[in-house]
């Protein structure tokens, strides 16, 4: 049995990558399982998203952000993204 500490930097770990592999394929469906994984992974361990892969997906319905399903702005020292799927604002303070 391994201890939580381990068993939390593995979690950190497939995080990483599912985010690669959701980077990497071309199908959205499929980036968007990747996060749904990942999700269910930090879930269960209690880890926060960490903030890079934060802005990588839409927070409301989380589709995967790829080239065109979204559009991204900056204002008041924030990221605003906008997704296309759900039609929602994602705000991430740029910092
Ligand atoms: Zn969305």
């Amino acid at each position: 049995m391994k201890n939580k500490e381990e068993q939390k930097e593995i979690a950190k770990k497939r995080i990483e990558k599912l985010f690669e592999e959701a980077e990497k394929t071309k199908s959205q469906k499929l980036a968007n399982r990747y996060v749904e994984l990942a999700r269910k992974i930090a879930m269960k361990l209690n880890l926060r998203m960490p903030k890079k892969f934060k802005r990588k997906f839409c927070k409301h319905c989380y589709n995967y952000f790829k080239s065109k399903n979204y559009r991204v702005r900056t204002r008041d020292g924030k990221l605003i993204y906008y997704c296309f799927e759900c039609k929602k604002y994602t705000r991430i303070p740029l910092s």
